[in-house]
């Protein structure tokens, strides 16, 4: 058997219908902005691998740092131990994140970053004696596969076989100039009539759900309802961290920090899996007690893994170069010409861009949602034309790696108003 009919054989992919969808691309290689198959087709990843790579694959200065790191220790046990990888890539995440953030908690993907997001707001409130446990997020909102993500993530076709297990969480519909005072309307309400715990969004953009952004003005006010109402904030930056936004986090784009922040994805520029959750002092102050009940008890077996932070430490260097906001800003100013040559188009309900983000919403006949079927004709489409797409149903997006160039980005933009023109 070779590669594609052994994994047919062996493998479960995510996110797949295993009868009809099962063809998979073997990729053998990566190299900057390519990644390329047995037959050596070479592809554009106009997605960074699901929204991990920020300085292209097989970098020659992370591998090093790595393989520096694997020389030294590759991982230790992180209860009643530490390691320098760990310790100086909290230190230097909080440099760049809001100065109301004081504390680094380490788990291994964007899910359990979540998890440990709102377990640590429920056990803040526990450990005060105050019985607050509800929490409110947005209509449409994607916060991971876990039980917990699922429960504040929007009720739909991800979560059905699961929907009478989530615990009970009230939706907010995400703010627009046309419903922004009955939503806050709604926030106060929903304070007012429930002991709510906290307060949970993906901020600015809305990434699984279909690329949908708001404006940061609504999110700044309710931000701080939730300050003036006790309602601890939680931004999932999972997405819309380093420099996707165009700044540093989406959160640099507000006045009013949330209190936790969550983190994954680009945190080691897409080399290792590695989650962070980080909070303000006062949400670490209530776990401090002599009482050992008041301990957050939680962590997995690889928290803090040596080889992830090494990862880190490396794309974080390469983050704090002029080069590549440079890069940030250029594919920004691209996305918004291309939005302006194109947005008009009869078959598009809708362009938007937001920093590194452009996603154009194409007009079909059935409603949008994420099994429509012109997801696949999409992405079939570009993978002949050797760029790699994953649509959210009738909704693609580019979110590139920042190492791609403005002639790749042409490229990529004119094979779609080639296929906008074809459809
Ligand atoms: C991808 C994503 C998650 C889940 O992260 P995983 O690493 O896939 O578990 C959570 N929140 C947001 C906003 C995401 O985009």
């Amino acid at each position: 058997m070779n590669i594609s009919e052994k994994d047919k054989q062996y493998v479960w992919h995510p996110f797949t219908q295993q009868l009809n969808d099962r063809e998979v691309v073997n990729i053998v290689k990566g190299q900057g902005v390519y990644l390329i198959d047995e037959h050596g087709n070479k592809y554009i990843d106009a997605i960074s691998s699901w929204w991990v790579n920020l300085h292209g694959h097989c970098n020659a200065y992370i591998s090093k740092k790595i393989s520096e790191q694997l020389m030294q220790l590759e991982h230790s046990i992180f209860s009643g131990f530490t390691h320098p990888s760990a310790v100086l890539l909290a230190e230097r995440l909080l440099q760049h994140l809001p100065s109301n953030q004081s504390k680094i908690f380490y788990s291994d993907n964007g899910s359990t970053a979540v998890e440990v997001a709102l377990k640590m707001t429920l056990q803040y409130w526990h450990n005060k004696d105050i019985n607050k446990t509800m929490f409110i997020a947005f209509e449409n909102a994607y916060h991971g596969d876990t039980f917990g993500g699922m429960s504040v993530g929007a009720r739909n076709v991800f979560n059905n076989a699961f929907e009478n297990l989530l615990f009970d969480v009230k939706h907010l519909p995400l703010p627009t100039a046309d419903n922004f005072e009955r939503v806050k309307a709604q926030l106060r309400n929903l304070i007012k009539q429930n002991a709510i715990a906290g307060f949970i969004f993906e901020p600015l953009i809305q990434g699984a759900a279909g690329m949908l952004m708001y404006s940061k003005k609504y999110l700044d006010e309710l931000i701080e309802i939730c300050n003036e109402n006790n309602v601890i904030t939680i931004a999932d930056e999972v997405m819309t961290g380093f420099g996707r936004t165009g700044k540093f986090f989406a959160s640099d784009h507000l006045k009013n920090k949330a209190d936790i922040i969550c983190l994954s994805k680009g945190l080691t520029g897409g080399y290792m899996p590695l989650g962070v959750t980080s909070c303000a002092q006062f949400i670490h102050q209530a776990y401090l007690s002599e009482d050992k009940t008041r301990t957050f008890f939680h962590g997995h077996s690889y928290t803090a893994n040596a080889t992830s932070c090494s990862a880190a430490l490396a794309s974080l260097d390469l983050m704090e170069e002029n080069n590549t906001w440079h890069q940030i800003e250029m594919i920004s100013t691209s996305h918004l010409d291309f939005k302006n040559k194109i947005g008009n188009a009869k078959k598009l309900n809708d362009v938007r861009v937001l920093g590194t983000i452009i996603a154009f919403e194409l007009k079909t006949e059935e409603h949008t949602h994420y099994l429509n079927k012109a997801s696949f004709s999409i992405s079939s489409y570009f993978l002949k034309k050797g760029i790699i797409i994953r649509p959210l149903g009738n909704i693609f997006y580019l979110i590139p790696p920042y190492i791609i160039t403005k002639e790749e980005l042409q490229n990529i933009y004119g094979v779609i108003k080639e296929f906008i023109d074809e459809i």
